[in-house]
């Protein structure tokens, strides 16, 4: 269980004292709130962390449409978010047993991990006007009456760092995906004897070129060799290396290598082409991560367990759903958010299924 003394529900007093006509709303409040993990239960790097960051977005409307447009204004804002991260997410409606306590419904964000374990990295909910009659949260409208407000919110946590790195991390190391990226390039020297200040100026040369395209790129000038250099690079997830040596220099090139491993030539008055190259590493990250993603969601008709993602076809009682747990040791993410037509029968109940009910072990 969480502790979250000044989440959610702590700022509503406050809204009850800044709202108090239609001319006030809506009302979208940003906070960080930080939470402390209290129970005794292994804590896991970014993904199960003793302190708790949460970055959370609190709406008030004015009407039910209002705040549901705020939902869905949330679910676009999520989705162009995590691509930019080159992470595929899945939007699940939670069943009504593991929504947000006081929530008319709650929408969850997860993703895939390589272990075949979900991971909540995000939420919606809307609230109707459930926490606005229990704070007393009014505002007077246009009719001259008091009205109580619709209100949402919307948040996630460091956890999407734990996305980005058990996504796209392998056995080398981390990669980012360079719209994240502190250093999108790095330029290592391939030092041959007597050509060592011309390369070394032409790596200067480029970084500057570089940074003055707004890429963050640094030069590694160590004492090491190019192999242990690539190493490092690696293993911090960059997303590009520049490769210069004499040979590239005479034949008016730069070699790049991507961090997936991807190698290729550009011209040395086309440095532009980095940019496009870093683009299309992100979305080579992202294909990859969304392949594992499609070939993990597993359709099944009756009760069989499977790696990843499952989804049942549900009569939508409670009992059903719990049952589904129970049996196959997974977690309830929910309901597909789009509507779908379905001709299955509950492989429990037998009795015909309304929706489609995802399942996953999740972290
Ligand atoms: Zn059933």
């Amino acid at each position: 269980m969480l502790l979250r003394p000044t989440s959610e529900t702590a700022m509503y007093p406050m809204f009850s004292l800044w709202i108090r006509s239609h001319a006030d709303l809506p009302l979208k409040i940003f906070q960080i709130v930080n939470t402390f993990r209290y129970e005794t239960k292994m804590t896991k790097a970014f993904i199960r962390v003793r302190e708790i960051h949460f970055f959370e977005a609190h709406t008030a409307h004015e009407s039910y449409e209002d705040a549901e447009a705020q939902v869905k204004e949330d679910i676009e804002i999520a989705k162009r978010f995590f691509k930019r991260l080159s992470l595929p997410i899945l939007f699940s409606r939670r069943p009504e047993w593991d929504k947000f306590a006081g929530a008319e419904y709650s929408i969850g964000i997860d993703v895939l991990m390589p272990s075949g374990r979900s991971l909540q990295v995000g939420s919606v909910h809307q609230y109707r006007q459930n926490f606005a009659k229990a704070f007393d949260i009014k505002y007077e409208g246009l009719d001259g009456k008091h009205h109580y407000c619709h209100q949402t919110t919307y948040g996630m946590s460091e956890r999407v760092l734990g996305a980005v790195v058990g996504i796209h991390g392998d056995d080398k190391g981390i990669a980012i995906p360079s719209s994240i990226a502190p250093i999108k390039v790095v330029i290592v020297p391939i030092i041959f004897k007597g050509h060592e200040e011309e390369v070394m100026r032409e790596c200067r040369n480029v970084e500057k070129e570089l940074k003055s395209k707004g890429i963050s790129s640094i030069v590694d000038d160590r004492d090491k060799t190019p192999g242990n250099k690539f190493y490092d690079w690696e293993l911090k997830g960059v997303p590009i290396r520049i490769e210069i040596g004499p040979r590239d220099i005479q034949k008016g090139v730069v070699t790049i290598v991507a961090r997936d491993g991807i190698k290729k030539e550009i011209a040395r008055d086309e440095l532009d082409k980095i940019k496009k190259e870093l683009e299309e590493f992100d979305e080579r990250l992202y294909k990859k991560a969304e392949k594992f993603l499609k070939e993990n969601i597993h359709r099944i008709k009756k009760m069989e367990r499977r790696e990843g993602i499952v989804e049942i076809p549900w009569c939508g009682k409670e009992k059903c759903g719990m049952k589904m747990e129970e049996e196959l040791e997974m977690k309830s993410l929910g309901m597909p958010l789009e509507k779908e037509e379905i001709n299955e029968k509950c492989p429990v109940c037998g009795e015909k299924a309304v929706t489609w009910l995802r399942l996953a072990r999740s972290y």
